[in-house]
């Protein structure tokens, strides 16, 4: 757990009069203030919080904002809690955090919190600054306005170029959420054609090409993108469809040692955390298929988060995700392609040179 970059503090807390516990670890702060998101589960332990640290301090260095990583965790059931009583511990935590808030942690929503919660806690603390993800009155950002996934269509854009991929490209889309939409309408707008797309219930294909209005009306009426005309699939089925390329914006380990061996895209861009694990990646590469790391391509929404935090407004949001992806991805891409390395390594040394 102990390296080079920290974790530099590991803070549990604990309110007796509202048996709050909960766990900050703010791992590096070199760049600024550790951003991470509170997450509220019922087994939420050091392990784990530690881990999404670490993944924020190497997310933030890459999309090279002035912020470090951290990440925070409440020990509560969201589901067994009263509002009211939910209310008191997430204001428990926020005082227990007072006095490096937000000067060494800058806090943002997870699992269980979301914008009223953030008000709630930078209310407590009695500074804005505390934490992103706020509601719109108090200057926040959404992330429902699609950041991260209009950063993963920005480094889709990068690797066609990379790749010379020409026109007339198809695309398949994994998982139809806040990141998989937003993709997937950036995409179509670009002119690429999309031909599946996936959710939990299934994946759905057709070569003739999907229409993304039609299909997210049909998701929003029906509940899932299966009823949309076209091949009805299993969800991991999209993993060896025939398309260019390959957004993933659902499950961990969505490519694995069954299947990445079905793989026909020549790209797959990762929208979401961890869809494979390194030796898949390692893989993937000996192939010859690009794989832009989730890092590198999905970083839209802590971007988003910085411009907040910065009292910046959503066109300048735009402005800093457009920027940050597509500078950050070329860099990676060129670098890996120069000393013939994978994109993940490359991208690992940007970080160790900006974490140094
Ligand atoms: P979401 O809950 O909005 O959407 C998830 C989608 O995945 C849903 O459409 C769901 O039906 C679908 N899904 C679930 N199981 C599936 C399966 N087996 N096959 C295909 N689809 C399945 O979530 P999101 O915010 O879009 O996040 C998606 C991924 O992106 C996660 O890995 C998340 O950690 C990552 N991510 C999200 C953000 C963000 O800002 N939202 C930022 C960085 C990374």
């Amino acid at each position: 757990m102990y390296d080079e970059y920290g974790p530099e503090k590991i803070l549990e807390l604990y309110d007796p009069k509202t048996k709050m516990r909960g766990i900050l670890v703010i791992d590096n702060t070199k760049r600024g203030p550790g951003k991470g998101g509170i997450r509220m589960r019922p087994d939420v332990d050091k392990e784990e919080v530690f881990r999404l640290a670490r993944a924020m301090t190497f997310k933030c260095a890459l999309a090279d904002l002035p912020f470090g990583g951290a990440k925070s965790g409440i020990i509560a059931d969201d589901k067994k809690i009263s509002t009211e009583d939910k209310k008191k511990i997430i204001k428990a935590f926020a005082r227990g955090l007072k006095q490096i808030c937000p000067s060494l942690y800058v806090a943002a929503p997870d699992m269980n919190m979301a914008e009223e919660e953030m008000r709630i806690f930078a209310n407590e603390i009695g500074d804005p600054r505390a934490c992103t993800g706020k509601p719109a009155d108090m200057g926040g950002i959404p992330h429902e306005l699609g950041s991260t996934g209009i950063g993963v269509g920005h480094a889709t854009m990068v690797g066609i170029e990379h790749l010379r991929l020409g026109d007339n490209l198809t695309f398949a889309v994994e998982g139809f959420g806040n990141v998989g939409t937003f993709a997937a309408k950036f995409l179509t707008e670009k002119g690429l054609k999309l031909v599946a797309v996936s959710d939990s219930k299934g994946t759905i294909y057709n070569k003739d090409g999907i229409n993304y209005d039609e299909v997210f009306k049909i998701k929003q009426e029906t509940g899932t993108v299966t009823n949309y005309k076209g091949e009805k699939l299993k969800c991991e089925d999209i993993v060896g469809l025939d398309v260019d390329i390959l957004v993933t914006a659902a499950i961990a380990d969505l490519i694995n040692e069954n299947n990445w061996q079905n793989i026909k895209a020549k790209m797959i861009v990762c929208g979401s955390n961890i869809p494979m694990s390194k030796e898949i990646e390692e893989k993937l590469h000996e192939k010859g298929i690009l794989v832009i790391p989730d890092f590198v391509a999905n970083a839209g929404g802590v971007i988003s988060s910085y411009v907040e935090y910065m009292g910046g407004n959503v066109e300048s949001m735009w402005r800093e995700v457009e920027n940050r992806i597509t500078t950050n991805t070329k860099l990676v891409l060129e670098k890996a392609k120069e000393k013939n390395i994978k994109p993940r390594d490359a991208a690992m040394e940007i970080v160790k040179e900006r974490l140094a």
